[in-house]
């Protein structure tokens, strides 16, 4: 008989200590390739936890921030050679807890080394401008002073790009941090802070709470001394972020949904097309807020396209991530699992057509997790649920268009707008389409996720707060800017 090894215990990280939730109660993080395997402990953390971790963080800031830019970015760098060294054990914890393959949890590390560098990189740049004066004897110019505490709130789809391309450009510009992770994804979280904190940081200056999101989460957004709050996630804790963000004046970003299109247009490259949108809309079991969802294909090339696209769908392997041969993980939680099948539920009560896919996988092992079919729905009409919602699961909703521009008018008919593309050879309509799309991420032959770490990331309409992470504008966002002027 196998013995279960006794799960690990997982601590809060707070001025520089690993400390267990004064209360002591532990959250169990359960695999969702095999709902018997418990992954790890971490703690639940109550609001004196999070009040300590926020007083470390505010006792260290102006010691922080006293170090200046270029100091504080070379920690980046050992950062990255602490993730480096860990990144197959970082990427199977994270494998283990959300269900994602090993390749794109490594994937995944490997952009969080990326975005370590960058911002250990950015802090040599050029931080204002020099501005003529009324007063030509006098000097005037711009800085970027941070903030203060930042409170980082993540999801689990991308638990360790996100917390990264968070936390990297909110320290480097000086702030010190609170990060609250997704409950799912809490020990890739503390695998994150155990490598910023190897390398000498400075006590207090990263500190994270694991917890639920009604305590800690909602304490960060109402917590008096966090002076920002950078968020991703749902729309509907999105909303609580920023309505609560705003009425104590604390700075906010929220990073929220997608109901992301791809046109096919009657020029496109449909192998290229095909295997894009499969990418797009399966990968990470479409649990990307930039996975496309919506395909809308000419008339023209509409059964040709199916054809092609139904053919490899049915090839996909779905498996336990940390199998070699699976390239389609589980859904990351019951929850999300549910939410998927109800969503299927309504596609087919609403009238659309299922082609392939549409149901729980029960076989052998694949029965103790969260394991759903790649579903192809046809026959979608704009208004139905599934073109509207955002499913964050594997479901791709075909809809036949006779024109370029009925094309990109139904693509805009949707509250979301953060990614989408476009298949076509034809240079006029890839520049209508680039020009007449609300969404802050478009592309032209490409799938609608793919974002680049030294690029704005960020939505339009109700999928974000119209502010930018990533690149040079995640400094933009983790600091003031200061105008001064000097006469001698
Ligand atoms: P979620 O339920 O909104 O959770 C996100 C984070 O907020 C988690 O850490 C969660 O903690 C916390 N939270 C929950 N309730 C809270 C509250 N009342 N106050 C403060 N924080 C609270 O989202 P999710 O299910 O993890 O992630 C899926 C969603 O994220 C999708 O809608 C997806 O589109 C979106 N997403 C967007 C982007 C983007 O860049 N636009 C990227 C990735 C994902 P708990 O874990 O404890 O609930
Ligand atoms: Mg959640």
């Amino acid at each position: 008989m196998q013995t279960q090894v006794k799960p690990k215990t997982h601590y809060n990280f707070i001025a520089g200590e690993w400390k267990a939730a004064k209360n002591k109660n532990v959250i169990e993080i359960k695999n969702p390739a095999k709902n018997t395997e418990i992954v790890g402990v971490v703690q639940k953390s109550l609001k004196v936890d999070l009040d300590e971790a926020v007083k470390a963080a505010q006792a260290v800031q102006k010691e922080w921030r006293d170090l200046g830019f270029i100091a504080r970015g070379q920690y980046f760098y050992k950062v990255a050679e602490s993730l480096e060294k860990n990144i197959d054990d970082i990427a199977l914890t994270m494998t283990k807890e959300m269900g994602k393959t090993l390749p794109e949890s490594k994937g995944e590390v490997m952009r969080a080394i990326s975005i370590f560098k960058y911002y250990a990189n950015e802090g040599m740049n050029k931080i204002g401008d020099v501005i003529p004066h009324t007063d030509s004897e006098g000097l005037m110019y711009t800085t970027r002073e941070p903030l203060g505490v930042v409170g980082v709130i993540t999801p689990w789809n991308f638990p360790i790009a996100i917390a990264a391309w968070k936390i990297a450009p909110a320290l480097v510009s000086g702030n010190t941090v609170v990060f609250k992770p997704a409950q799912e994804t809490s020990i890739t979280a503390v695998k994150l802070v155990e490598c910023i904190a190897q390398v000498g940081i400075p006590k207090g200056v990263i500190n994270l709470v694991t917890g639920t999101g009604s305590t800690i989460g909602q304490g960060i957004i109402d917590h008096p001394e966090i002076q920002a709050v950078t968020f991703t996630g749902s729309n509907e804790v999105g909303k609580r972020v920023a309505v609560g963000a705003a009425s104590r004046g604390a700075k906010f970003q929220t990073e929220m949904g997608g109901k992301n299109p791809v046109i096919i247009a009657n020029d496109a490259d449909l192998d290229l097309a095909v295997e894009q949108t499969i990418n797009g809309g399966l990968k990470s079991t479409g649990q990307k807020c930039t996975c496309t969802s919506r395909v809308l294909v000419m008339s023209e090339v509409y059964d040709s396209f199916k054809e092609k696209l139904l053919t490899k769908v049915k090839e996909i392997t779905v498996g336990d991530g940390t199998d070699e041969g699976s390239w389609m993980g589980p859904c990351s939680n019951e929850k999300q699992l549910n939410t998927v099948l109800n969503y299927i539920g309504k596609g087919i009560e609403e009238g659309a057509a299922l082609l392939t896919g549409g149901k729980r996988i029960t076989k052998g092992a694949l029965s103790k997790g969260f394991f759903v079919e790649p579903t192809v729905f046809e026959n979608v009409t704009p208004s139905m649920t599934i073109a509207q919602e955002e499913i964050f699961g594997p479901v791709l909703a075909l809809i036949k268009v006779e024109t370029i521009e009925e094309a990109i008018e139904i693509a805009n008919d949707v509250k979301y707008g953060l990614s989408a593309a476009i298949f076509t050879r034809d240079l006029g309509k890839a520049l209508t389409f680039t020009k007449e799309m609300d969404a802050g991420l478009v592309r032209v032959n490409a799938e609608t996720a793919g974002v680049e770490l030294q690029a704005p990331f960020g939505g339009m309409k109700e999928s974000s707060s119209h502010s930018r992470e990533q690149g040079k504008a995640a400094i933009e966002f983790y600091t003031a800017t200061k105008t001064i002027f000097i006469k001698a």
